[in-house]
């Protein structure tokens, strides 16, 4: 598999790590003990279409937001998880 980085270009995925699911929406602060247990516990592995994090640790080290489909391993979208645009 190989993934888009918005700075360096295509890379295999072995020069980054996977870093969550992207779509996990942190609790208010006075949310109820089941709400934070789902925040930290609870992960869906959908098959398909999914956003995640991801750095890219062996190359430019920048955390990147990447929306790829989990079957074919097709990226859809990359950009970098700050919200910067790339150079
Ligand atoms: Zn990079």
């Amino acid at each position: 598999m190989r993934l888009l980085c918005p700075y360096c270009g295509w890379r295999a995925h072995e020069e980054f790590d996977h870093a969550g699911d992207a779509a996990v929406v942190r609790p208010q602060d006075d949310a109820d003990l089941a709400a934070w247990h789902a925040y930290v516990y609870l992960r869906s592995n959908p098959k398909g279409i999914c956003r995640e994090y991801w750095q890219h640790t062996r190359g430019c080290r920048s955390w990147l937001r990447i929306t790829r489909d989990t079957l074919t391993h097709e990226v859809i979208d990359s950009s970098f998880a700050t919200g910067q645009s790339a150079p």
